[in-house]
């Protein structure tokens, strides 16, 4: 494990114990046969990939899951030993590469079959799930017909080896379940049509591994809580452990000045102190995924929330500091600091969207600083 450096003063840190937690959770109330998948798609959801990877195998994982082909030989590249899912659409050309890497494909059209058995060879066969669209809309065969047609393709051809099949929940993160039923039900119907159920039958996401024993087959695919973070606030009340997020945001004050009434601060002068105010500026902006919709967000400094002050810049963001502070002064942005806490959540509202997409939306510009038995044990910056 490297331990890269970086020279600004803002980061993320990535507590490893606290994926390890919520997987090992999981994993205890899981029966013995069910698979368990991490999914460390999108930089594990922003986390860090091999680093999530690692520390969910060590919790109990033993399938890693991701979107894409390079998500995929990225995790190989650094030296990733376990199964890989690639969950998305690849193109029948890779799917050689794929063979070569031991990364098991996802795959759901016969021309594909057709077209992929013509990269490939019978000594070095390519690992696959069928994809069953059970009303996602996304990807996947509908029918009984297409899934024949399908299995019977990669059966006929020892370039494939046909392990798993699998769907996926629109609505399991919901408290209405009309729907969520009319899914099972369908995937139910279509597995038990397979002329040789595939070893491996997977439905569930994070918020039906947590609430749906019924839904386990013998995989479960954990994302977002394995990373803390609930599938969505309606069901967290439902959850049967409480999770623990991993994601911290930090920066300090490079710069803290007194301004007088009537001052501005920032691009279009849109701040105006009413009275005698400090002033810190913090170096992250949007660039970094602090974007400038976070404009109404509290930060907290010494234990207390403070309001951002004007437009958030590209590189740079100021606060209304409670009273004078040095330079260096620690700001966290998201996570714990004294009493107060501002969860990833509280983030996802200010923006209007949902956890997922704010911890997936920091930048390669944010070195991660992954924590273990609360110590530094790895540094990564993106930019080096
Ligand atoms: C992203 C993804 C998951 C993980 O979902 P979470 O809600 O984050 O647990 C599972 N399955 C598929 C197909 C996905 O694309």
């Amino acid at each position: 494990m490297g331990v890269q450096s970086f020279y600004r003063d803002t980061w993320a840190e990535i507590n490893l114990d606290n994926i390890y937690y919520n997987v090992e959770s999981l994993k205890n109330i899981l029966p013995g046969n069910v698979t368990l998948f991490a999914v460390v798609k999108a930089n594990a959801y922003g986390h860090g990939d091999i680093q999530v990877a690692r520390t969910a195998v060590s919790a109990g994982a033993s399938y890693i899951a991701v979107a894409l082909i390079d998500e995929a030989i990225a995790l190989r590249k650094k030296g990733l030993k376990e199964p890989i899912l690639v969950l998305g659409a690849s193109k029948p050309e890779n799917a050689v590469i794929a063979a070569e890497n031991d990364i098991t494909l996802t795959v759901f059209q016969k021309e594909w079959i057709d077209k992929a058995k013509k990269f490939l060879q019978e000594s070095k066969p390519v690992k696959v799930h069928i994809k069953i669209d059970t009303g996602m809309g996304r990807i996947g065969v509908k029918t009984k017909q297409e899934l024949k047609e399908v299995e019977s393709a990669i059966r006929e051809n020892s370039c494939f080896y046909l392990e798993g099949a699998f769907t996926h929940f629109a609505t399991a993160d919901q408290l209405e379940i009309t729907y969520y039923k009319e899914q099972l039900a369908l995937f139910n119907d279509l597995v038990e049509s397979f002329e040789k159920r595939p070893e491996l039958v997977h439905c569930s996401n994070s918020a039906a591994a947590l609430r749906y024993p019924e839904s386990y087959f013998n995989g479960v695919r954990f994302g977002i809580s394995m990373y803390g973070l609930s599938p969505s606030k309606e069901i967290e009340s439902e959850l049967p452990y409480p999770l623990k997020e991993a994601f911290s945001l930090r920066t300090k004050l490079v710069h803290v000045k007194q301004i007088q009434p009537g001052e501005k601060v920032g691009y279009g002068a849109t701040y105006e102190a009413q009275a005698q105010e400090w002033i810190g500026t913090v170096p992250i902006g949007y660039a970094d995924g602090w974007i400038r919709k976070l404009r109404g967000q509290e930060v907290l400094v010494d234990g207390k929330r403070v309001p951002i002050v004007g437009r958030i810049c590209m590189d740079q963001t100021m606060i209304k500091l409670p009273n004078y502070l040095p330079v260096g002064t620690d700001v966290t942005l998201i996570g714990r600091q004294g009493d107060e806490f501002i969860s990833v959540n509280e983030i996802a509202d200010e923006l209007e969207t949902i956890n997922y997409e704010v911890t997936c939306m920091m930048s390669y510009r944010i070195p991660r600083v992954f924590i273990q038995n609360g110590k530094i044990v790895e540094v990564v910056n993106g930019l080096l």
